[in-house]
């Protein structure tokens, strides 16, 4: 319980077991009190069984138990910090539980990471041709791209073995579930859709009766799916179609090059700034806390964004140093927020949280599997 707080749990000595949350969760059933048995899990220090657990990564925390709860527990903000918790057990390497626990870690990684982009491409830059904007002569596209190549390799396998070890933790380790392969095949599309609708998170709002409320938690939730495209498409273009986005060629403006850019932007602009207004102003339960690790990744996404902006509007302008100086801020922020954020971070959250939601069909289907199986061979009375 003490080491949960120090990843942004607040109030879980408070809670006495009444269930007011379970009670109010979209999540909860009859034979299973969710988010209680969690906090109790908690409460009694039971961490090999909380390691196994997916449960925190279903909760999309639209803040209902926390407003119910009479004692000021927080279970929702509970959840959260469950969540960090388990990304660092999933982590292998220990970066992600420093991060999570060290906000001198964060930082001084963060800005590490900026000053190697920084001296590299001090050493390494092409001729800075004045005369007019020649972003490619400064920055080899070739050489960018391998080192992008280079980049999303090391994330991959930081990823996979991540998402193994999550894996390992919290199925293999369950001897008692023999998993025929045929299950995982049946179940896969659970992945592609969670991971590509978020449905989990509507949910929360199609039981909510106040249609203010309705209407909040569903915002909420298309702010979310509206980052998320921006990013992901970002980092496909990014690492799958770089030298056609960095070029010294300017597209018209129905060319996909330019609206694809211009909607990553658009999204990536507006859930930002939403996700910072709303964490500043505390207009939401979802928000009343802010762990850093909160705050450093939509900075971080903004900060993108914006350089982003101000590089392509100087190539326009036809200012070549402009274009130059901001490319590589661009690149400085960008670095540690893919090198850092993707394995290590918040970010994490995006493929945790479908794969929970597949893994827990996987199981409870290899259970009816094996319910019905024992049924089939059991003897007659
Ligand atoms: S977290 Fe609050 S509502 Fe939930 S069981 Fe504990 S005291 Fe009750
Ligand atoms: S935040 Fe919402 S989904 Fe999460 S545990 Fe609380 S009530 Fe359930």
């Amino acid at each position: 319980m003490h080491e949960l707080k120090e990843y942004g749990a607040v109030g879980i000595e408070k809670c006495f077991n009444c269930g007011n949350c379970t009670a109010i969760c979209p999540l909860a059933s009859d034979e299973y009190p969710f988010p209680r048995s969690v906090i109790r899990r908690i409460q009694v220090g039971q961490e090999d069984r909380l390691e196994q657990q997916l449960d925190p990564w279903l909760c999309y925390y639209c803040g209902d138990c926390s407003a119910t709860c009479p004692k000021g527990a927080e279970p929702g903000e509970t959840m959260m910090a469950a969540r960090r918790w388990l990304t660092g057990r999933y982590d292998w390497t220990g970066l992600a539980r420093k991060f999570y626990t060290s906000l001198a870690w964060e930082i001084g990684s963060i800005l590490l990471v900026a000053l190697a982009v920084v001296v590299i491409i001090l050493f390494f830059h092409g001729p800075l041709v004045t005369e007019r904007v020649e972003l490619n002569t400064f920055a080899p596209i070739e050489i960018v791209h391998l080192a992008d190549w280079i980049m999303a390799g090391t994330l991959l396998f930081f990823i996979a073995t991540n998402v193994f070890r999550m894996y390992w933790l919290t199925v293999l380790k369950d001897r008692s579930l023999k998993i025929p392969l045929s299950l995982y095949v049946k179940e896969a599309w659970h992945l592609l859709f969670n991971a590509a609708t978020q449905a989990r998170w509507s949910t929360c709002a199609s039981d909510e009766q106040d249609p203010i409320e309705k209407r909040r938690k569903r915002n909420a939730w298309l702010t979310h799916i509206l980052l998320v495209s921006g990013y992901g498409l970002m980092f496909f273009i990014i690492v799958f179609m770089l030298p056609w986005f960095q070029t010294d060629n300017i597209y018209p403006v129905h060319n996909p090059q330019r609206w694809l850019g211009y909607y990553a932007t658009g999204v990536l602009l507006y859930g930002t700034v939403r996700a910072l207004w709303g964490r500043a102003k505390k207009e939401f339960q979802m928000h009343r806390f802010s762990h850093p690790s909160d705050w450093i990744f939509p900075i971080l996404l903004l900060s993108v964004t914006l350089t982003g902006i101000l590089q392509h509007t100087f190539r326009y302008l036809g200012w070549p140093l402009p274009t130059y100086y901001t490319y590589v801020v661009h690149l400085a922020v960008t670095a540690p927020m893919l090198i850092l954020e993707v394995p290590f971070g918040k970010w994490a959250h995006l493929y945790y949280r479908p794969l929970a939601i597949y893994f827990e069909k996987v199981k409870a289907s290899a259970r009816k599997h094996a319910l019905s199986t024992t049924e089939a061979f059991a003897p007659a009375d």
